[in-house]
């Protein structure tokens, strides 16, 4: 069964994304405290495919060595993933493009793992700030990558981007049975 990974920093949001995807409140459980989800969640969609919670990182209150763990953990299942389409990493629209997000995105690239980028919280935002804030990392990105990465504009709190997500994970499964 495919697998489709979703992860990004502690708070970004994805337990909400989670939930706005899988529209089962009770699978994923938004917490008010960051660096709370610490475990790998698999949640099987539709009986086709598997959509995985992975550990928030970066959350700076968090210790040392829980960071380290958090590191461990995410290495080893992107090391195995053996299932995986493609990740999905959720960045904060309203933040400048951070070097812990463009660090693991390069890590991504170097060790040939195909992903996607989903900008949250994009209700709080204007969209010309929205579209400012895309731009920013456009440019950065288009230092070291040939193309931007595919992305989607999201906001889990207004149901914004929500089939688009599914729709692409749909084609991507779609285009593995032909395969
Ligand atoms: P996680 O730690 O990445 O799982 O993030 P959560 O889903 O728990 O969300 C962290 C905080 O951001 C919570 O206070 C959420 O209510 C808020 N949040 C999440 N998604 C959105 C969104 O789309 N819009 C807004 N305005 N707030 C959001």
């Amino acid at each position: 069964i495919p697998e489709y990974a979703f992860i990004g920093r502690s708070n970004v949001g994805k337990s909400s994304l989670i939930n706005m995807l899988t529209s089962r409140k009770s699978l994923a459980k938004t917490s008010g405290r960051p660096g709370k989800t610490q475990l790998i969640n698999h949640f099987l969609i539709n009986e086709e495919w598997y959509l995985v919670d992975l550990p928030g990182y970066g959350y700076a209150k968090v210790s040392k060595s829980a960071k380290k763990t958090f590191q461990k953990f995410i290495t080893q299942y992107f090391a195995l993933r053996e299932q995986l389409v493609t990740g999905f990493v959720l960045v904060d629209i309203r933040h400048k493009p951070q070097p812990v997000d463009l660090e693991f995105m390069q890590w991504l690239g170097e060790n040939g793992i195909p992903f996607s980028i989903i900008f949250t919280k994009a209700d709080k935002l204007k969209p010309k700030a929205i579209e400012n804030h895309v731009e920013d990392y456009k440019n950065i990105l288009l230092e070291t990558w040939e193309e931007m990465p595919n992305y989607f504009i999201t906001s889990s709190s207004k149901d914004i981007g929500k089939e688009e997500v599914l729709e692409y994970i749909d084609s991507l499964n779609a285009n593995m049975v032909l395969d």
